[in-house]
């Protein structure tokens, strides 16, 4: 009867479990929506998954609250990308109960200086399976559909690589004009595309009024005609961009922000993801091969 009455709340469908209680009672707390979806993917119904940073946050400069130290204190796991996306994981971490199992995704990848780890499809398959080792831990009576959701996870991962490495294989740019972050070189590199982002720009939107004029002359001088922006960073720049160039628009999602409506909707990082792929291969007129 629940099941029946929470289907109806909201215009949201619940699937409801059949198999076991539905959560076992580990309590998961992410610091944000990187880990927050991965985690969500890997335990399905059968733990709770909260998260520290509230969407529309960005992840870089935020400040815990009292709050946020209680829920990692009362957490089974908490899971973070690294101490360098992340420096105020360690302010929480002071406040960890001693059955608090953590876990740092970017742990177990190769050394990088570029934060964004997880705009690398390898490298989030294998965060992926650092947190299901965990989890595995913390709960072994669900170590199976922990199991069995990163085999599903690897397979979906896999079969969007070579959807990217096919779709943008044949494009009439390869040059990602971006105004925002550098979130983005990962998946660049990866599909051999080049990235023009402007460079050194924060997630404040604090941008030089040269380096704008510097990125308004090139676009003009190279005839771009799509520039990417961030949802997160300074709107205005990228309209002052478009309304100076008559370039238009399109966004990249970062992941690590997360508007207040895809946080309802639960949007997957395949489904953000995804929309990455569909903008790049419309700003840079990929044909399918
Ligand atoms: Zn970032």
């Amino acid at each position: 009867m629940i099941a029946v009455i929470l289907a109806v709340v909201g215009g949201y469908i619940f699937k409801p479990s059949h198999s076991a209680p539905a959560v076992s009672g580990l309590q998961v707390v992410a610091s944000g929506y990187v880990p927050y979806t991965i985690a969500k993917q890997m335990v399905g119904e059968h733990a709770q998954v909260s998260m520290l940073l509230p969407p529309n946050a960005e992840p870089h400069a935020f400040e815990p609250t009292p709050g946020d130290m209680v829920a990692v204190h009362k957490a089974d796991v908490f899971v973070y990308v690294s101490d360098d996306l992340e420096p105020w994981a360690k302010d929480v971490l002071g406040g960890a109960g001693a059955n608090t199992r953590v876990v740092q995704l970017a742990s177990t990848l190769p050394k990088s200086n570029d934060l964004h780890v997880w705009m690398d499809f390898d490298n989030v398959r294998t965060m992926a399976r650092t947190l299901v080792g965990a989890l595995a831990q913390a709960d072994p009576s669900q170590a199976q559909v922990y199991q069995d959701n990163l085999a599903h996870f690897e397979e979906e991962i896999s079969s969007l690589d070579n959807e990217f490495a096919h779709a943008l294989a044949n494009c009439q740019s390869r040059e990602v004009v971006h105004v925002g972050h550098l979130a983005f070189s990962a998946l660049a590199k990866r599909y051999n595309l080049k990235l023009s982002a402007l460079a050194g720009a924060s997630h404040d939107g604090e941008h030089s009024a040269r380096k704008l004029a510097d990125l308004v002359k090139y676009i003009r001088a190279r005839n771009v005609k799509v520039v990417f922006t961030e949802e997160a960073v300074s709107p205005r720049l990228a309209q002052t961009v478009a309304v100076e160039t008559g370039a238009s628009l399109l966004p990249l999602y970062t992941i690590e922000h997360v508007s207040k409506d895809d946080f309802k909707k639960a949007v997957s990082y395949k489904e953000l993801m995804r929309r990455n792929l569909e903008n790049l291969k419309q700003g840079l007129v990929c044909q399918a091969s």
